[in-house]
């Protein structure tokens, strides 16, 4: 389960490129069998990194396993893992559309019916110093009806019960956010309704199973 986890984590690190914009970007899974945290290693970037580079951490940030150091958003990370004891993986990238939005502050509504994969919108975290517990604390918070977030002044994250469903949903939101952003460009985007939304949401949870 262990290997399996990591080759995924290298896997999906070497699809995360267009997602960073060159910089930024860092992913992790949880092992539901040990409870360990698998993360990207700071100061590797994510497509370059092998399974060996990963890092092992428990819940407190403590390394157990791996010779590198943990990423700089461990914080963010682990607070996801706490705040929502049923997901297996964090991706957070700095992509340029969802990016965009969180500068400007603005939260992702009901533009396009792929939102629910999120919830009923994409909510936007207010702005912490990266790295610290205070930019998890506040991204956590904002997530507790939603599984992705803008964070402000900063980027996109995403969680999901694996690292397929996890990263999938950080792809899919950056497109809505770039949908988003050109319909505000040109216009005034249709939004969907609240019910509209609920039968997307129950058809997307059918669609999953
Ligand atoms: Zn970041």
């Amino acid at each position: 389960m262990k290997k399996d986890i990591r080759r995924s984590l290298v896997d999906y690190g070497k699809r995360i490129e267009p997602l960073t914009s060159g910089s930024g970007g860092n992913l992790s899974a949880r092992d539901p069998d040990t409870g360990i945290i698998w993360i990207s290693p700071t100061g590797i970037a994510c497509h370059d990194m092998k399974a060996g580079d990963l890092v092992g951490i428990d819940e407190n940030a403590k390394v157990v396993s791996g010779n590198g150091r943990p990423s700089s958003e461990t914080p963010l990370h682990l607070e996801l893992y706490r705040k929502r004891p049923e997901i297996g993986a964090v991706v957070h990238t700095h992509s340029v559309f969802a990016t965009t939005l969180a500068c400007l502050h603005v939260e992702i509504p009901a533009v396009h019916y792929l939102v629910g994969l999120a919830g009923e919108k994409v909510p936007l975290a207010p702005y912490a110093l990266f790295g610290t517990p205070e930019l998890g604390k506040a991204v956590a918070e904002t997530m507790a009806r939603a599984d992705a977030a803008l964070m402000a002044n900063h980027g996109l994250v995403a969680v999901g019960t694996d690292l397929g469903a996890a990263f999938n949903l950080a792809e899919q939101i950056e497109f809505v956010a770039r949908i988003y952003y050109q319909c505000l460009a040109a216009g005034k985007p249709a939004l969907l309704s609240c019910d509209q939304m609920r039968q997307v949401r129950r058809r997307l949870a059918n669609y999953g199973r």
